[in-house]
């Protein structure tokens, strides 16, 4: 994981033996040495994440980042302070200026790497969630996400422990801002990691008859529980199965015993973390269900059918299938707008989408090519049986009124249809489709109302 960290520190030891470390991890470093300097880095936007050193003179680290979080462009920069040893105090304090985390002096390698990557991974799906929102109608991540998320709280935690003091402990640290369910059994748990809408996990490594690890990698090899987040809580002699699960694929730890304010601070990132990639995800749905659906019918559109089609004619030319296509047009279409407007128009154009859903079968391919143009693609279907499926859909529409607001006794709607089938190997989509408008055209030239087929 290639980022840019800034590193601020105003002994310049610190600052390199930090900068070594991080680039044997191949991150990218960046240093200062005092906090005007290092907000300037931050405000060009010259880094991924900060590592600030708290006791520095002139401007210390909880102003800096008070003034990070404060700036609307570099809030949603991930910070971690950089505390003495045992001052319980300055994690406070660091938590009440903003700080995303916290390391202790002297620095060791597990926790610097564990937390930066960590955060970087908040970094990288806040920085797409926000490009996202830029290019859409949205104006933030304000207007993307709810307070509650953008803010980390709220969280349905999943607490996997059986030491009852620590138990208590993380229960009375969370309550007030997230909503804990606590199982002792493992088996148990993975079942409720899988049933239920978790956005973290805290496993302890100390449970007394289970191996927690095994859970872990467990929840990570289940399909439903594959990106829940895991926090698992250590004994500080306990680095082999610390490193073991970071392998396994384990989000973050806590040390034994566990600090309230470490505790606050990495369930807020792991919650917010869930939040904003469930937030993608179903973003990243949405845009691939509208690049290839019809707004207004829910029918696959032409770009569908362009891709689908040349697929579908090649596999039944592999397999010696028949393969038949109708291309619908509604008649006199033109007229229900000009008399009932636009919105009955777009009813119609619905409720004509509706009925032909109904009438083919799952595999058959229906898309509205654009206006009152429809076309359904029917593998294993040849030309007779193409007929009279036509025929089926255009007694579907002309059997029955459609219904439309300003006409009580519903619209008479008719349709004409017309049929092509594949002929042989040589056959190509293009043509497929230009037989089967030919067909359409005779149709509307006989009368309207009627199906034709180039075959018959
Ligand atoms: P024909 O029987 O020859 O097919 O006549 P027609 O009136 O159905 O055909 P024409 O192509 O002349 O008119 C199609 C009309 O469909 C024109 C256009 O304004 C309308 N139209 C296209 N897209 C939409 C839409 O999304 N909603 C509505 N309400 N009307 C649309
Ligand atoms: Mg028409
Ligand atoms: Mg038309």
């Amino acid at each position: 994981m290639s980022a840019r960290v800034l590193v601020v520190d105003d002994v310049i030891a610190n600052v390199k033996l930090l900068e070594a470390r991080l680039t044997a991890e191949y991150f990218e470093v960046v240093t200062a040495m005092n906090g005007p300097e290092a907000l300037e880095v931050c405000a060009r936007g010259q880094c991924d994440i900060v590592l600030l050193d708290v006791m520095m003179p002139g401007m210390d680290g909880f102003e800096v980042c008070r003034r990070i979080k404060a700036n609307p462009r570099t809030a949603y920069l991930p910070v971690i302070m950089i505390t003495a040893l045992d001052q319980a105090s300055d994690r406070v304090a660091g938590l009440d200026a903003g700080a995303d985390d916290f390391l202790t002096k002297p620095v060791g390698d597990i926790a610097l790497v564990t937390r930066v990557k960590s955060l970087v991974r908040l970094k990288r799906l806040t920085d797409e969630l926000m490009m996202r929102a830029a290019t859409s109608s949205e104006f933030g991540l304000d207007d993307a996400m709810d307070a509650a998320s953008l803010a980390g709280e709220g969280g349905r935690v999943l607490l996997v422990e059986d030491q009852p003091a620590t138990i208590d402990r993380i229960r009375r640290t969370l309550a007030d801002t997230h909503t804990i369910d606590c199982e002792t059994d493992p088996q148990e748990a993975l079942f409720r990691a899988a049933e239920g809408d978790y956005d973290l996990a805290i496993v302890s490594l100390g449970l007394d008859r289970i191996d927690g690890l095994r859970l872990c990698s467990q929840i990570r090899s289940l399909d439903r529980t594959r990106l829940l987040p895991i926090l698992v809580i250590v004994g500080p002699d306990d680095n082999p199965r610390l490193l073991r699960g970071l392998d396994l694929g384990i989000n973050d730890y806590l040390m034994r015993p566990v600090d309230p304010n470490e505790l606050r601070a990495r369930v807020r990132t792991q919650v917010r973390r869930k939040r904003f990639s469930d937030r993608l995800r179903d973003n990243m749905q949405m845009t691939m269900e509208m690049a290839i659906t019809d707004g207004l019918t829910g029918l696959h559109n032409r770009r569908y059918l362009e891709r689908h089609l040349a697929t579908l004619v090649l596999q039944a030319v592999a397999r010696g299938k028949p393969l038949s296509l109708l291309v619908l047009d509604i008649d006199y279409f033109k007229t229900i707008n000009d008399t009932y407007g636009h919105a009955a128009g777009d009813d119609v154009l619905r409720e004509f989408s509706r009925r032909l859903r109904k009438a083919v079968r799952g595999i058959d391919l229906a898309c509205r090519l654009d206006g009152e143009e429809f076309v359904i693609a029917m593998p294993d279907t040849d030309a007779a049986l193409a007929l009279l499926v036509g025929e089926r859909l255009r007694q579907k529409m002309a059997g029955e009124p459609f219904q439309v607001a300003d006409s009580p006794t519903g619209l008479a709607v008719t349709v004409s249809i017309g049929v092509s089938s594949l002929a042989g190997g040589e056959d190509t989509p293009k043509a497929l489709l230009k037989r089967a408008d030919e067909a359409l055209y005779e149709a509307k030239r006989n009368g309207r109302n009627r199906v034709v087929s180039t075959a018959s």
